[in-house]
């Protein structure tokens, strides 16, 4: 039987309405003596059972699993792996030797869980304490749900849990050599989980990748915050003239020329290791297109005016730089920065360096990173392809 989590007076309707967090002032049980990641059963202060999550310690205290009356057992998690693999073989994603993201969090109605898709193996992120208590389950439903296709099972949450010294990052199921290849839109990926960052390939370009590859032909394209080197292997392989992928990381660098070399595509390719702002400030040539995909500038909210004026600076080097008729692709992957806000910034970037703009498209998070409809904070990934005159 789970410990019992009474909200206090009024505060039920965001649980009511299906919001997958429940904060700590919301609460009117003494909570100090439950101890981090136990499932919870949350009630109402009239008594009504709202649903069950997993509690912790800290600003969201719980975590919703469920709101129906259910337990937190092997039938839940098989229920719940195979809903969000059915949603990838919708979206036609779900090839075996492909790459996806096979569960995003609150996107995917568990809070707490990334499951990544490599050609076969599944790479795993806790983001809660909870979700540790559930390995063994989730290893069975993904073996229900996948069959032939599930090789193996690679747990890292050093990096998302890293005050939990004794979760090892390991093999829970099977077991495969890195770097491991893995195909998206036609070309090879090399990807490291084990020394790479996250889960070793940002997933979340997929689209955006695939759409700057249908402009890049005849063109120079610089590639800055390049990771694994993406954007430039679309590019390449759409003919583009010229790709330059910069990284202030040699490690980056070194993926994304092993990434070129896998797929032949080394040719008419410049590699830089520098920090990208000052890069953009003198440019050894000019470019047609531009793309600028930053980490996280604001990962709390008191950095967000930071994050703002950050943005803006490198927003605005770009488009003083870029060739008249150019293209620019600009993200922001802060969670605190909405749309709007990075749009705004970016609009003001452009008065800044004097260039006349249009937007030509608003892109986003893909498919297989939903956004649960009762919780707007899942945008994460917002970008604008700006044609500049
Ligand atoms: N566009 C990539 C993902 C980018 S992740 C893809 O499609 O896979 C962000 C990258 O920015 C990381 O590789 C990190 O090493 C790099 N980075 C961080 N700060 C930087 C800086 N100041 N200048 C250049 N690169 C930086």
């Amino acid at each position: 039987m789970y410990a019992e989590i009474i909200l206090k007076k009024g505060k039920e309707s965001s649980v009511l309405r299906r919001h997958p967090w429940v904060f700590s002032g919301a609460i009117a049980t003494d909570f100090r003596l439950i101890t981090d990641g136990t499932c919870v059963r949350v009630m109402s202060s009239t008594g009504k059972y709202l649903g069950t999550g997993h509690f912790q310690h800290g600003s969201i205290a719980v975590r919703m699993l469920t709101f129906e009356e259910e337990e937190i057992n092997q039938k839940f998690w098989n229920q719940r792996v195979k809903r969000m693999v059915n949603l990838r073989e919708t979206l036609g994603l779900l090839s075996p030797e492909g790459i996806c993201r096979l569960c995003h969090g609150e996107g995917d109605e568990l809070p707490g869980l990334i499951l990544d898709y490599y050609n076969g193996v599944v790479v795993m992120q806790c983001h809660s304490v909870g979700m540790l208590n559930h390995l063994t389950e989730i290893t069975n439903a993904l073996k229900t749900a996948l069959g032939k296709r599930f090789k193996a099972l690679y747990h890292k949450s050093s990096d998302t849990l890293p005050r939990r010294r004794d979760v090892q990052d390991e093999y829970l199921y099977g077991d495969c050599p890195t770097p491991h290849i893995a195909h998206e839109e036609g070309i090879k990926y090399a990807i490291d989980w084990i020394s790479g960052q996250k889960t070793g390939f940002f997933i979340d370009q997929r689209d955006n990748r695939s759409l700057l590859g249908k402009m890049s032909k005849g063109k120079t394209v610089l590639n800055a915050f390049c990771y694994s080197g993406g954007f430039s292997l679309q590019a390449l392989k759409n003919e583009a003239k010229l790709v330059y992928s910069l990284d202030s990381s040699p490690k980056a660098i070194a993926l994304t020329e092993r990434n070129l070399e896998l797929n032949a595509l080394n040719e008419r390719h410049v590699s830089v290791i520098a920090d990208a702002m000052e890069f953009l400030k003198e440019l050894p040539e000019p470019f047609d297109i531009i793309v600028l995909d930053p980490p996280a500038f604001a990962k709390h909210l008191d950095k967000k005016h930071k994050a703002v004026q950050g943005y803006k600076r490198l927003n605005a080097h770009a488009l003083r730089q870029i060739k008249p008729g150019g293209i620019l692709f600009t993200f922001s992957c802060s969670q605190v920065i909405n749309k709007d806000l990075f749009q705004h910034t970016i609009v003001a970037a452009s008065i800044e360096s004097g260039r006349k703009v249009k937007i030509l498209h608003q892109l986003h998070q893909p498919a297989d990173h939903p956004i649960g409809a009762f919780h707007p904070e899942g945008e994460y990934l917002k970008g604008l392809v700006l044609y500049v005159e």
